[in-house]
């Protein structure tokens, strides 16, 4: 007699620059997992107290000004990147921190649920090119979890809205500024189908370069009035960059803080405190580039979706630092310049059911229930967001598949060899973010098509097809028509 199987339960992550979240479906619904703290949200920051003793979340955190040295924090910024953090005489790579901080969930649901937990679904931001994807998948693996799909954190935010939603059609606008992302996602939602517009963003802007902002402006102030280098102190600076978020947070729900650290240091002289007020007028001055910034990327996704501001009916804020007023009404600004409506825009298109902090984790235990077969009969569609092609022998991005193009998709184009006798032809696979004239590429893999060798320059006849899967998954196939000979790269994540 066989063993019946049990379906392993997959749960939701959202893997965050400054927070992440775990969660489940129970009753058709999403829930998110606390941690050991009872907390729904833990900080992604690890603390390498000593060889034995890692210490990941609020008390990670809380260590950070004591043990800058040993403490990671935002190693989301650096996925993707082969530069490691060097801690003692240990060496790591960002997806090797990460992983510890996803063991660590894993750790809280598992303890939570009273079951072993190997499946999920993680969320990504839909700006992550294939490098820094390739390396939360690494991270995933590495803290012995399965990937059973890499998430647009804004389709996820989608998920969300739709579940809970009794709009039966929406023109969503999902705007998702994080710790340090922005995402911005133009969908359609009709009866439990959800397609993707447009999608645009940076992972250079989020919530920290507001607290830069912060941390600049008042090391300025301070300097005028204090002869002692606060920025040559790690321990008094990172105090200040803990103050400084906590300040940007203050100033979303009131018009003046102040940011006092006491016995920030202690100089010759004796103790040092710091002690500033920051009004709300002075923080959206000092951070009005980062705004113009946001916006500049907003009309840029509209552009190249073809669509106009007023197309939208609903707008989702996502991420902790669309709370900032400022980032609000830029966007409300943005969809009804004239300042006469703006308030009814503002009460009529922004959905505020939808808990910013914990869209995205909902929306990844809602995507990891349907594929649990718990929630039955939301689809979604997503469209690709970099420009993908191959490079050829001079160096020159040849496109294939061009940004914003819906899938699963294919799309075949006709190459020749550029030399006589060529044994064998580079297929060299590539992607660019897909701005407006940028050449920003990054290499997604190289295979090698074998020829005839017999062929003159320009004779061979070679088909390179990239399809697109429903998942999201690239697989470029090359065919030497003539001999039949072909090679294929598959299964490469490109969303
Ligand atoms: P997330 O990646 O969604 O957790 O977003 C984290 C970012 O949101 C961090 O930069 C936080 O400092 C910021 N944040 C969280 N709450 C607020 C708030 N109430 N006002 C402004 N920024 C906030």
């Amino acid at each position: 007699m066989t063993k019946p199987t049990t379906k392993p339960r997959i749960v939701g992550i959202d893997l965050g620059t400054t927070n992440s979240l775990i969660s489940f479906i129970k009753n058709g619904q999403p829930r998110i997992i606390p941690n050991e703290r009872g907390s729904r949200t833990t900080p992604s920051v690890v603390c390498f107290k000593s060889e034995q003793e890692i210490i990941v979340g609020e008390m990670a955190l809380n260590q950070a000004v004591l043990n800058a040295d040993s403490t990671v924090s935002n190693v989301k910024l650096m996925m993707g990147t082969t530069e490691p953090y060097t801690i003692g005489d240990r060496s790591l790579l960002p997806e090797e921190i990460s992983a510890l901080i996803l063991s660590h969930l894993k750790n809280c649901a598992e303890q939570y649920l009273q079951q072993e937990i190997t499946d999920a679904v993680i969320t990504v931001p839909a700006y992550f090119n294939d490098n820094q994807r390739q390396a939360t998948l690494r991270a995933a693996t590495i803290a012995g979890i399965k990937v059973h799909k890499l998430l647009n954190e804004p389709t996820a935010a989608a998920l969300t809205y739709g579940l809970g939603s009794t709009q039966e059609q929406a023109r969503l606008l999902v705007l998702d500024l994080g710790g340090g992302t922005l995402d911005i996602t133009l969908m359609e939602y009709s009866d439990k189908v959800f397609r993707v517009r447009g999608v645009g963003g940076a992972t250079t802007v989020g919530g920290i370069n507001f607290d830069r902002q912060i941390i600049e402006h008042t090391l300025e102030t301070f300097d005028l009035n204090s002869p002692y280098d606060l920025r040559n102190d790690p321990i008094a600076f990172q105090q200040l960059v803990i103050y400084a978020e906590k300040t940007k947070i203050d100033l979303s729900s009131s018009t003046e803080t102040t940011v006092m650290i006491p016995y920030i240091a202690v100089s010759d002289e004796g103790p040092i405190h710091l002690n500033q007020s920051l009004s709300r007028d002075k923080f959206s001055e000092i951070s009005k580039d980062i705004i113009h910034d946001i916006e500049k990327y907003l009309i840029e996704t509209f552009a190249r979706a073809e669509l106009e501001p007023n197309w939208v009916d609903s707008v989702i804020l996502v991420g902790g630092a669309t709370r900032i007023p400022a980032v609000e009404e830029m966007v409300c600004r943005f969809l009804s310049p004239d300042p006469e409506t703006m308030a009814e825009t503002r009460e009529r298109l922004f959905k505020r059911q939808v808990n910013p902090d914990e869209a995205v984790a909902r929306g990844a235990g809602i995507l990891a229930g349907i594929l649990n077969d718990e929630i039955a009969g939301m689809e979604f569609h997503d469209i690709t967001s970099h420009n993908l092609g191959l490079e050829d022998d001079q160096g020159i991005f040849i496109p294939l598949i061009a940004a914003g193009t819906p899938y699963p998709c294919a799309e075949t184009r006709l190459f020749t060899t550029t030399a006589n006798n060529q044994p064998e032809v580079a297929i060299h696979v590539m992607q660019d973010r897909g701005h407006e004239g940028s050449e920003e590429f990054t290499s997604l893999g190289v295979f090698q098509l074998e020829m005839d060798a017999e062929k003159a320059q320009g004779e061979p006849n070679i088909d390179v097809t990239f399809s697109i899967d429903p998942n999201g998954v690239l697989s470029v196939n090359a065919v030497d028509l003539d001999s039949g000979k072909a090679n294929a790269e598959c299964g490469i994540q490109i969303l």
